[in-house]
């Protein structure tokens, strides 16, 4: 690990990049090998969301798949062997108000640089209710692979219909006699492929038109009340751990007063580049994309933005 210390407020870095997933390490990796010396800062959870992923099958390379901690491990390593600083910590204020941006740390500590790579993801969403927050840690969960092994041997419900949730359901049911797949439209989100090993896997099974009214318990869960929103049938679905697998959102409330969001909040970059309304910061990853949120892609606009960061430098005559 390595870390800046007694760094002078007048020290300018070429590029600093906020975040740790496929898209910051890969424009650390691109940045570092154009010598613009980054600075990463990793956030709160480095690795980004595959750190929370089983087994990564779709990641071009890999043809017999890789774990997701392994491969964000791999990325890490492969940022820091050019010469990235990478430092494990959060940055949760900035000013990109001048012609040098400042960043903060939590810490409180000012860092400033030419340019400003934002790779900071996207968060698990919630679905809200107050059940869910009151039992949040003690049955409820957005990632299975994390918490699922506590639950080994009872049943549990996921709630989702996207490939998060398919993927979580699915790896439950190796743990689990029993998972409750809802499901509140008729159909799934999910791609062909994962919906098909969930509707194969027999002790899955799929509530279909299912909404969560409440999770039930005290101090553990004990159960879900659901309802059928075609019939508006309740009932009670008894299980031990409630897994939330609807989807996420992007990481840039801190960019807030400076940047351009889309309604979600994503990060609005102009077409076919990385660039946002200000110079030199440029977002990438699955802060700004809303469509295709794959590591892969992420990693490819990391390189965009590296790329589009040292082209900055350059005009400018900064490197
Ligand atoms: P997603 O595709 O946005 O799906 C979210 C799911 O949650 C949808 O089924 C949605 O229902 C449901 N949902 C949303 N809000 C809800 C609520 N309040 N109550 C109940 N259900 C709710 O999110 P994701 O599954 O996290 O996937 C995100 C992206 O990552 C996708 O592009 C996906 O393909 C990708 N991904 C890929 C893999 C893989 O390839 N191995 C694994 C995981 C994720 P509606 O459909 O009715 O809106």
């Amino acid at each position: 690990m390595q870390k800046i210390l007694n760094m002078s407020a007048e020290t300018i870095h070429n590029c600093v990049i906020i975040g740790s997933g496929p898209a910051g390490y890969t424009a650390a990796i691109y940045a570092a090998r154009a010598n613009m010396n980054p600075v990463l800062y990793t956030g709160k959870e480095p690795g980004g969301q595959l750190m929370i992923t089983t087994d990564v099958e779709n990641y071009p390379g890999y043809p017999d798949g890789i774990m997701g901690p392994q491969m964000m491990d791999d990325f890490r390593k492969q940022a820091e062997r050019f010469g990235t600083t990478i430092n494990y910590e959060l940055i949760s204020k900035v000013d990109f108000s001048g012609d040098v941006h400042s960043v903060w740390t939590e810490s409180g500590e000012e860092v400033k640089a030419h340019t400003i790579i934002i790779a900071t993801g996207a968060s698990a969403k919630w679905l809200g209710i107050e059940s869910e927050t009151k039992l949040m840690n003690k049955g409820v969960s957005a990632c299975a692979v994390c918490d699922g092994f506590f639950f080994k041997g009872l049943e549990v419900a996921v709630v989702g219909g996207g490939d998060t949730a398919a993927e979580e359901a699915h790896y439950l049911s190796k743990l689990s006699p029993k998972v409750h797949m809802l499901v509140r439209r008729d159909e799934m989100r999910a791609s062909k492929i994962m919906q098909e090993r969930v509707l194969k896997t027999e002790n899955i099974e799929v509530h279909w038109n299912t909404e969560t009214l409440e999770v039930l318990g005290e101090d553990e869960v004990e159960g879900v009340k659901v309802i059928n929103n075609k019939t508006q049938e309740e009932s009670v679905i008894s299980v031990k751990a409630f897994f939330v697998a609807i989807g996420h959102k992007p990481n840039t409330g801190i960019f807030e007063d400076y940047l351009e969001k889309d309604a979600s909040g994503y990060l609005i970059t102009k077409p076919g580049s990385t660039k946002t309304k200000v110079a030199g910061v440029f977002a990438s990853g699955d802060a700004q994309d809303n469509v295709y949120r794959q590591a892969v892609t992420a990693a490819g606009t990391g390189c965009m933005a590296a790329l589009d960061a040292e082209r900055y430098l350059a005009e400018k005559g900064i490197i």
